[in-house]
């Protein structure tokens, strides 16, 4: 599945991730998913490396992370 790189904000208006890490460093949080109409948050480009993601949008979970469930994978540290 491609990442998810343009959303939308409450006006309606398509912004591209770089506008929404902008706009989010100024506080603004009313990113919308354009498939979905969920909320979602933009996402910096990770670290170059093997699983290097470019910058994109990930949807916030509705429980807003308080229950976050860890999968399995992720007890390996570096
Ligand atoms: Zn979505």
């Amino acid at each position: 599945m491609p990442l998810s790189t343009e959303c939308r904000t409450a006006s309606g208006k398509t912004i591209t991730v770089a506008d929404a890490l902008k706009l989010n460093r100024e506080g603004r949080r009313d990113f919308v998913c354009i498939g979905c109409g969920q909320r979602v948050s933009p996402h910096k480009e990770s670290k170059p490396g093997k699983h290097q993601q470019a910058a994109h949008f990930e949807h916030i979970p509705s429980d807003g992370g308080r229950n976050r469930e860890r999968p399995l994978s992720d007890t390996k540290r570096g």
